[in-house]
């Protein structure tokens, strides 16, 4: 498949000229910005490897183990799971990929970030672009209560803590990747087809 594999070409002073380096690409945005529907179409249309922290938690909480009962009682409170237990699962779940990886609900926190860069280093793998999907509140809130996926967290009081938390430890992350002329800044509040055109345009192009 033509986009299997793709490829950055970056001149970098680690890398040396012209290496061929695997995209690494992180979706930013608050809950209900669309970031799991954007990230499928990317996973099919371009080759990415989606790794969810969502959806490896939700996971590991249905098998039952020790990281999913750990993580429960935040994730139903709307809080963040402890930093050290998401890195670890993360750290895992990159060592395993070796072409394109998509990062959807990582990193959360600019503690996971910082932890991120390393891992990537450890795998001569850097971050490449995050792709902010901006949503606003009310949006949010009215596309949450819509939807009704079963989810334990998908409640009004669960929906508006994790905006609050987004607010306080997420949204830092868009000044963090700016700073690094990471960030690429993608309006969600169309419809997906519209945002995709957007995404797949910030999440191919060379940095
Ligand atoms: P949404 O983007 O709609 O909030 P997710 O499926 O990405 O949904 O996350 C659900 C819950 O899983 C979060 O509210 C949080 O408790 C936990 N979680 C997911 N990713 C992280 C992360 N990177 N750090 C800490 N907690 C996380």
């Amino acid at each position: 498949m033509l986009h299997r594999r793709i490829v950055a070409l970056r001149r970098s002073p680690r890398f040396g000229d012209d290496a061929a380096v695997d995209l690494t690409i992180t979706l930013l945005g608050p809950p209900g910005s669309g970031k799991g529907t954007q990230a499928t179409r990317l996973r099919d249309d371009l080759g990415f490897a989606h790794l969810a922290t969502g959806d490896l938690l939700r996971a590991a909480r249905k098998e039952g183990s020790e990281l999913g009962r750990r993580a429960a009682e935040y994730m139903d409170r709307g809080d963040l799971v402890p930093d050290e237990l998401i890195v670890a699962l993360m750290r895992e779940a990159i060592a395993r990929e070796d072409g394109p990886v998509l990062l959807d609900g990582f990193p959360r926190t600019t503690a996971q970030a910082d932890a991120l860069a390393g891992v990537l280093d450890d795998h001569d793998r850097e971050m490449s672009a995050a792709v902010l999907i901006d949503v606003p509140d009310d949006v949010v809130v009215e596309r949450i209560s819509g939807r009704s996926q079963g989810r334990s967290d998908d409640n009004p009081e669960t929906v508006r803590e994790r905006l609050r938390v987004y607010h306080r430890e997420t949204e830092p992350l868009v000044g963090y990747y700016d700073e690094r002329g990471l960030l690429r800044r993608v309006d969600g509040r169309g419809d997906p087809d519209e945002v995709y055109a957007q995404v797949r345009r910030s999440a191919s192009a060379e940095g």
